[in-house]
């Protein structure tokens, strides 16, 4: 895929010339400063609500999620440990890993037919997808399309060559391999833009529904000079756009 080149750029939130950056705030922090904390809290508490939301359904859980979230990277900063500079990707992904270990812990989690077989312990073949974490991974899976589905059960689960699976799902091995290749791009995408934390404006909701495809390189010429003509005036949709980059997917 063509690599965008917005993402080169991880832009700072909006500081007047006399705020402190991020990472002198940390280290403040580092050195017992805990009023500094106070400040990344103000300045990303708003982001990080904006993440859980996509994550927790629950307006009160999400709350907490957050809460949690600060709380535990306020404990790693003091005993020394922690991101040397860039705050806000180290709290986003301790935020995601809450909600995983969270999830884990209740087994809320619920899975269709297919996917409890998936969590029997059958490992994704592809080793993109197998790097993908389980929980959203079956979560993406399960908004597949039923026919892309079986031919990714077949195919990247159960390991069986387009060949073998041609024949039950009424297709030729070419078209198997084919609908494999959708399949596997698709749930890559669906697994992107579950973690998109959408901006308040309706410009910017509408550019989150994009931003895994866009990602990909996967949009329409048109669709895509327009998300480049958002992205070049609005720092918080580039910010979510640079999130998604970090996951094992976005590759
Ligand atoms: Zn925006």
């Amino acid at each position: 895929m063509t690599s965008p080149t917005t993402t080169d750029q991880r832009p700072e939130p909006p500081e007047g010339d006399d705020e402190p950056s991020d990472a002198d705030l940390v280290d403040a922090v580092r050195s017992g400063d805990t009023g500094a904390y106070g400040t990344l809290y103000v300045r990303h508490a708003r982001g990080a609500r904006r993440l859980a939301g996509t994550l927790v359904r629950d307006r009160a859980d999400a709350d907490d999620l957050v809460a949690e979230t600060f709380a535990k990277v306020l404990a790693t900063l003091r005993a020394g440990r922690g991101p040397a500079h860039a705050f806000r990707p180290y709290l986003y992904t301790t935020l995601r890993h809450l909600r995983y270990d969270r999830l884990r812990a209740e087994q809320k989690v619920e899975f269709t037919d297919d996917l409890s077989r998936y969590e029997a312990g059958v490992p994704f073949a592809d080793p993109t997808v197998a790097q993908l974490d389980r929980i959203f991974a079956a979560q993406a899976f399960a908004r597949l399309p039923e026919r892309w589905r079986a031919v990714l059960w077949h195919t990247a689960v159960q390991g069986e060559s387009p060949a073998q699976v041609a024949g039950r799902l009424g297709l030729t091995p070419g078209g198997v391999a084919a609908l494999a290749f959708r399949a596997r791009e698709r749930l890559r995408q669906i697994y992107l833009q579950q973690h998109v934390a959408p901006g308040d404006a309706p410009a910017c909701r509408q550019v989150a529904t994009r931003l895994a495809g866009y990602l990909r390189g996967r949009l329409a010429r048109r669709a895509r000079t327009s998300v480049d003509g958002h992205l070049a005036t609005c720092a918080q949709c580039r910010a979510a756009l640079d999130e998604l980059s970090d996951l094992p997917a976005a590759g």
